[in-house]
Parts: C-alpha cells; sequence; structure tokens
C-alpha cells in the first residue's frame, strides 16, 4: 500500500532581546551557569514577572514577516508541569490568546513552489538548561530559564523531509533578515519538533501522531522524518497500532527513543497568569513595526529573478542579508546583474565558507567587475585577480598591472597572431573551410596560447572568422 505522510512543525526559537521576557538578567548565550538568575525567573514565591516590550515586538515582527494576523488583545497563561529544568514548576506561555494568527511560509522544492500555512506565532519563556555530565549526574543552568522564545506552529502541511528542511530554511533565512534573533541552531536559539503521522494514500483520516522533540540540525529533521515515517508505516503493515507519544531523537544513532507518552493541553492545566494583566495592541503600533522590517527574502528574491536571475541563483543570495545587501551595494556600482551574481556566488561565497569573513568591499568587487565588463580583463583573469585581492587586500587595478594580465587590445599585434595561427594549422583550416566549424575552436586555443592568455578570445574568435571567410 502506499502512505501519505503528514507533518507539523513546532519550532522555537529564542528573541535576541537585551534582557529576560519577564524580568531584568542579562539574555546571553555562554555566561558562567546560573549567573543571569534572580527570584523572579527563578520562580520564588512573591517575585512578580513583568514582561519584555522589546520581546513583545519581536514576535510581532516575526508575525508581520510571514503575514500573520497581530492580535489586537494578547493574553499570558501558565502551563504547568514539573520538571527539574523548570524551577517555577510552570512556564509562562500562550494558549487562547496568541499573539500571532494564520500566516504562510512560501517554499520551493524540485522547482514546485509549495505554501506551508502557520496556525499561529506565541510568545513563551524558555526552560533552563540540563546538563548530563556523561558520568551519571546530571545538573541545570538557569540562565536559559525564562529567556523569550516565540514557537511557531505550521497547519500539518508538509508531506516530506525534503519540504520540512525546505520551510525551516526559509524560516530561518526570514528571521535572520528581522534582526529578532540569531537562529543559531548550534547554540540551541532556534529548535524544532515534529509531529508526524501517515495514512493511507488519499484518505481524509489522520493516522495517530507521534511528536519528535530534540532535533537541533537541519540533518537530524531530515533523518528523524525518514525514519519515524518508515517505522510507523512498518508498524502498521504488522498489523500493530500507532500509540500517541513524546518520541527523542539520537541523531548520533539515528534512532528515536520513547520519552512518555504524550500530553494533550488539557494535561497542563493552562491558565491566565494571575501576574500578568492582558497586553493591548494598536494598529498604529502594528503598522510602525511593520514599517521597521527590512525587504525580506522572498521579495529580494523575486527582485532578482525580474533582473533575469535564476530561481536558484537567486535563492543563494537571499540566504543572508548580509549577502543581499552586498550584491544590492555593488549593483549600485555596476549594474551587471549577472555578472555579479557570478561572481558573488561562485567566488565570495566559496570564500566565505573558508574564512568566515568577507574580506573584499563592495566598492572593490564592482572596480574588479568593471574591468570584466569592459573587457580589460577576461573572466579567468578577473577569477585571478579576485582570488589575489582576497589574499592581499591590493586594488583591482593594481593587481592586473603586477599580474600582467591586462587584456591585449592592439588589433594589429593580436592580427599578427591570428594570422600565424592561420599558417601553422592548414589541417585546422581546411577542417573549417570543410565544414567542420568546431575547427576553430583549436585555432583560437592556439592564439590564446601565443598572447599567454591575453588576448580576447572572442575577438580572436570574429578575426579568425573574417580571415578564413
Ligand atoms: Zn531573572
Amino acid at each position: 500500500m502506499n502512505y501519505d505522510t503528514v507533518i507539523g512543525l513546532e519550532v522555537h526559537c529564542e528573541l535576541k532581546t537585551q534582557t529576560k521576557c519577564f524580568c531584568g538578567c542579562r539574555n546571553n548565550f555562554g555566561d558562567q551557569p546560573n549567573s543571569n538568575t534572580c527570584p523572579v525567573c527563578l520562580g520564588l514565591p512573591g517575585a512578580l514577572p513583568v514582561l519584555n516590550k522589546t520581546a513583545v515586538e519581536y514576535a510581532i515582527k516575526a508575525g508581520l514577516a510571514f503575514g500573520c494576523t497581530i492580535n489586537n488583545e494578547t493574553v499570558f497563561e501558565r502551563k504547568n508541569y514539573f520538571y527539574p529544568d523548570l524551577s517555577k514548576a510552570y512556564q509562562i506561555s500562550q494558549l487562547e490568546k496568541p499573539l500571532c494568527v494564520n500566516g504562510i511560509v512560501e517554499i520551493n522544492v524540485n522547482g514546485k513552489t509549495k505554501q506551508i500555512r502557520l496556525n499561529r506565532i506565541h510568545l513563551e519563556e524558555d526552560a533552563g538548561k540540563l546538563i548530563h555530565d556523561g558520568i551519571g549526574g546530571t545538573v541545570v543552568d538557569y540562565n536559559r530559564g525564562g529567556v523569550p522564545l516565540i514557537e511557531i506552529v505550521t497547519e500539518p502541511d508538509i508531506s516530506s523531509a525534503d519540504e520540512a528542511v525546505a520551510f525551516l530554511e526559509a524560516l530561518k533565512s526570514t528571521i535572520a533578515y528581522t534582526g529578532i534573533s540569531d537562529v543559531k541552531m548550534e547554540e540551541g536559539s532556534l529548535r524544532c519538533d515534529v509531529n508526524l503521522s501517515v495514512k493511507p494514500a488519499g484518505s481524509d483520516q489522520l493516522g495517530t501522531r507521534t511528536e519528535m522533540k530534540n532535533l537541533n540540525s537541519f540533518k537530524a529533521v531530515y533523518r528523524a522524518i525518514n525514519y519515524e515515517q518508515k517505522r510507523q508505516i512498518e508498524e502498521i503493515e504488522d498489523g500493530h497500532k500507532i500509540v500517541q507519544e513524546t518520541l527523542r531523537w539520537d541523531d548520533s544513532i539515528g534512532e528515536s527513543r520513547s520519552m512518555r507518552s504524550k500530553e494533550d493541553s488539557q494535561d497542563y492545566r493552562y491558565f491566565p497568569d494571575p501576574d500578568l494583566l492582558p497586553v493591548y495592541i494598536s494598529p498604529q503600533q502594528v503598522l510602525d513595526l511593520k514599517n521597521s522590517l527590512p525587504k525580506l527574502p522572498n521579495v529580494l528574491k523575486a527582485e532578482y529573478m525580474e533582473m533575469g536571475l535564476s530561481n536558484y541563483d537567486a535563492s543563494l543570495l537571499t540566504e543572508t542579508k548580509q549577502i543581499s545587501d552586498y550584491f544590492t551595494e555593488v549593483l549600485t556600482q555596476i549594474n551587471q546583474p549577472k555578472l555579479v551574481a557570478n561572481f558573488i556566488i561562485n567566488e565570495t561565497l566559496r570564500k566565505l565558507k573558508e574564512d568566515g569573513e568577507n574580506k573584499i568591499s563592495a566598492n572593490d568587487l564592482s572596480k574588479l567587475l568593471v574591468l570584466v565588463d569592459k573587457k580589460e580583463i577576461s573572466t579567468t583573469a578577473g577569477k585571478q585577480v579576485f582570488e589575489a585581492m582576497w589574499n592581499t587586500g591590493e586594488s583591482a587595478e593594481s593587481l592586473v598591472e603586477k599580474l600582467g594580465l591586462k587584456q591585449m587590445n592592439n588589433d594589429d599585434e593580436l592580427k599578427t597572431m591570428v594570422e600565424s595561427a592561420i599558417t601553422a594549422n592548414p589541417q585546422s583550416v581546411a577542417d573549417y573551410k570543410g565544414g567542420k566549424t568546431s575547427a576553430i575552436g583549436f585555432l583560437v586555443g592556439q592564439v590564446m596560447k601565443a598572447s599567454k592568455g591575453k588576448a580576447n578570445p572572442q575577438k580572436v574568435n570574429e578575426m579568425l572568422k573574417e580571415l578564413l571567410g
């Protein structure tokens, strides 16, 4: 039998505020354990939370970036559960009236565009972090407890591991553009839970779902989905029922393990936090936040494709704001989108991967590309100069001079070289005249060799054709 896979994601994203969500403790990754704590975030009796305005604004920005509706009244609730990473025994979260509802994330998989609907984005506080010391003990760091998080919940619109990863990539890049989070999966500021079920292909009835937690890389999400989808199908084919449960993905062994039977929201006894008043957000506040957002990657991508770039190239250039800003800046000085895009994708991105920092300013790169565009140096020479600029910091002009890469623009000198190539290669000339047009390539090669790469191949080609009639 064929099966459909139905996937919904819950993505947690830590917000990059200066302080925590309900107290003045510092929000900073990597500080000495338990140094950023106070009676409020530890939940000591009598301590009162005060809502962080920036956290609310950041959560609204996230909602606006994905086209959500922003609720003008929002309420914080207590989600009760007992676990050592939560000293208060409840987490301040939102259930009934989240900040943002609905919304869309558009993904592109194998050339097909699909819209993944968002159910909601709500604001909540993070729990502390349990650290298993490897010798049988566990310690807890409450620095993370109370850090503002947004939880982004999708509708079950995702049907494969590829789609899930495309969704997370789109989500990550858009959030990074808004500047509300550093979305570092390796530091835990972006984490994902996967809800997955399978059903007979085409059936309207959803199967029983499981929830996988602890997914902290795109690769883990991909592997976990493929594993769980296969496991559920095998269980069903063996005549077993799928148990609704929470699973913990172990990426080191590539398997999931049962953590606990899955709770429903009523198990958490949500109720409005009596220490926090409802929050009212005016349409003007929403509008101001909307106007403060930069141009987002999906908009930029569409603009780049209008300029004639492929979907793939446009995606690469909008992966980070740093790169799209750079591309835009170079374009202001040399309006050749394809040439600029090719150099940034093939050279800059490659070097960035090695070095981690861009060593050539937009201004310097545009000067190099003007030389290539005016055919003063060939594209190959351009790449050579690029490499040298990256390594030495010298200007394009001085490197072209130093490396002797200036293209030969003296027509008489070039003509002499073309003529000698014709004389020296009678067989190729005969082939060409006999209709084998590819023979001209060999002759161009000979002239390029004689000129030590400084001739303009296009010009050589034209000159050969003219001389050979
Ligand atoms: Zn605190």
